[in-house]
């Protein structure tokens, strides 16, 4: 079976983010960038179910501009073995992103897909839900374990009251959630080979995918400052506080 994995290029999650003093944005100008972390753990379990002998081969995809193929060799120095950079310059939102990888999915005929539940930059977590519509092809969102069986497989999914197991028939878009895995680091030797690994090159127009924006960011603003809070003495002077000062009991 091949799996293939969506990276999608965001700004390193260690770096606090500036919004642009216009407004139109945040600042990404000589911002450190790094792999989008709930796609780290969707390559790291890619590689993890290679390694059990359940596939052979793992093809990592990203769309963006020419710098998402450091992303890419990111996920090759990790140990995936071939990767698909969608060249585009233009903001690829979530349906466009689906699209895109639904026409490389018809390509590649992966039996499993697995994307990050959402990207830390835009939070839309949507690409996984309508690449999976799109394609007609089970899905299973914030995966926390994955079981592969014969044609099928076991997923388990943290909802909002704690987790639910199901049961999905392969091929299958599985999203990632924190708690699947640890993703390891790139060794030294593997960061090397990587540079020899190969990264195929292709246009929306090639996939036949028009990426023309669909929503229209009106502004960005800093949320408001939070103010300091109080210490109280005693739970009596709590009390007190907030039934006449907060007004909330
Ligand atoms: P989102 O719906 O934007 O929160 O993104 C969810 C997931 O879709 C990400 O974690 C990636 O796995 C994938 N994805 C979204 N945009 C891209 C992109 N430009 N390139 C590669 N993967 C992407």
């Amino acid at each position: 079976m091949k799996i293939l994995v969506a990276v999608k290029r965001v700004i390193d999650p260690n770096v606090k983010v500036r919004v642009k003093t216009d407004g139109t944005g945040v600042e990404t100008a000589n911002v450190k960038m790094a792999m989008n972390p709930f796609d780290e753990i969707a390559v790291e379990e890619a590689i993890r179910i290679r390694e059990a002998g359940s596939a052979e081969e793992i093809v990592a995809v990203s769309i963006g501009a020419p710098q998402v193929q450091e992303t890419i060799r990111t996920a090759l120095a990790m140990g995936a073995d071939r990767g698909i950079h969608v060249a585009s310059d233009e903001d690829i939102q979530p349906l466009a992103a689906a699209k895109l990888l639904k026409a490389v999915i018809e390509k590649e005929q992966p039996g499993l897909v697995i994307l990050g539940k959402q990207a830390i930059d835009d939070d839309s977590g949507q690409t996984g839900q309508m690449l999976a519509g799109l394609l007609g092809w089970s899905q299973a969102t914030f995966a926390s374990k994955i079981v592969l069986g014969d044609g099928e497989a076991e997923i388990t999914r943290e909802v909002d009251g704690g987790l639910e197991t199901i049961a999905v028939k392969l091929p299958v878009v599985v999203t990632t959630d924190l708690r699947l895995n640890e993703p390891r680091y790139a060794s030294l030797p593997n960061i090397m080979k990587a540079k020899k690994k190969p990264i195929d090159q292709m246009a929306p127009a090639d996939l036949g995918v028009d990426v023309t924006p669909r929503l229209k960011l009106l502004k960005v603003v800093e949320p408001p400052k939070r103010q300091a809070g109080i210490k109280v003495d005693s739970a009596a002077e709590l009390v007190d506080k907030l039934k006449n000062e907060a007004k909330v009991i």
